[in-house]
């Protein structure tokens, strides 16, 4: 099967079951939304997926392939990109330098060393350009708006060309101009066969984005289907308000 699929999937804190016995399957090339009540388990699932927390059990197969517990940067290679929740750039980078640094990750000093390859700034300032901040190549990230960075941490996802995308809360702090160049920019990337998953709070977002939508609550899947379906569904209102 094309997609990622988790199975039995667990991971505990001290006594907190943050995901607890979870199996869900995204199908590749859709835009794949995970939403839940506060403490549901999903940025954790996320992390388990992602390779930065290891699961205590389950397994997760990408394109039936076993990535259960690889590192961050073998399921970095293996195509899985993300981003996080309280966006990730260097504040004293310009933003084309932190997409030389999302490049070479573990090395500033290589990645921005003058002997660079000039096919990496030539896709830096491309991709600056497609997220629509090129005017801003020059400018330390610390200095961009939030919704800027957010677009910055985005294209630097984008440097290593990742098939699928996790985006952990892309509409959270941003203003509504640029949550909606965000959606654009996540239907045009998905035109263009990248499968997404997405954390969204933002309930308008997750409606008019996603073609799927699976609703966690205590640490697994309660229910899953379209967004109108999945918005109608009681269990789902129950879990919304704490039931
Ligand atoms: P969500 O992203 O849906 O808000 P989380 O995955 O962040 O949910 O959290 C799920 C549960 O696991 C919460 O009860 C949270 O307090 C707990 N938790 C998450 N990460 C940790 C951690 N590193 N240490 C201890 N408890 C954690």
């Amino acid at each position: 099967m094309k997609g990622l699929r988790v199975a039995g999937l667990t991971k505990s804190f001290g006594g907190v079951r943050a995901v607890d016995d979870a199996s869900v399957t995204f199908q590749h090339g859709r835009i794949n939304a995970l939403i839940g009540p506060n403490g549901s388990g999903k940025t954790t699932f996320f992390n388990c997926v992602t390779g930065m927390v290891k699961p205590d059990a389950g397994i997760v197969t990408y394109h039936d392939r076993d990535i259960t517990g690889r590192g961050a940067h073998k399921i970095a290679h293996e195509g899985i990109g993300r981003s996080f929740q309280l966006c990730r750039v260097f504040p004293r980078l310009t933003a084309v330098e932190n997409l030389l640094a999302a490049v070479r990750p573990g090395s500033i000093v290589r990645a921005l060393a003058p002997a660079r390859l000039k096919s990496d700034v030539d896709r830096a300032l491309e991709l600056l350009t497609r997220v629509g901040i090129e005017h801003l190549a020059d400018v330390e990230a610390r200095d961009l708006s939030y919704g800027q960075q957010k677009l910055l941490e985005l294209a630097g996802v984008l440097m290593a060309d990742p098939e699928t995308i996790l985006l952990d809360e892309p509409a959270g702090g941003v203003n509504p101009a640029l949550i909606e160049r965000i959606g654009v920019l996540v239907r045009e990337l998905n035109a263009e066969g990248r499968t997404f998953l997405i954390v969204e709070h933002n309930m308008d977002v997750v409606m008019s984005l996603s073609d799927h939508v699976v609703v966690f609550d205590r640490g697994r899947p309660i229910a899953e289907g379209p967004p109108d379906v999945v918005r109608a569904d009681p269990l789902v209102l129950a879990a919304y308000l704490g039931g």
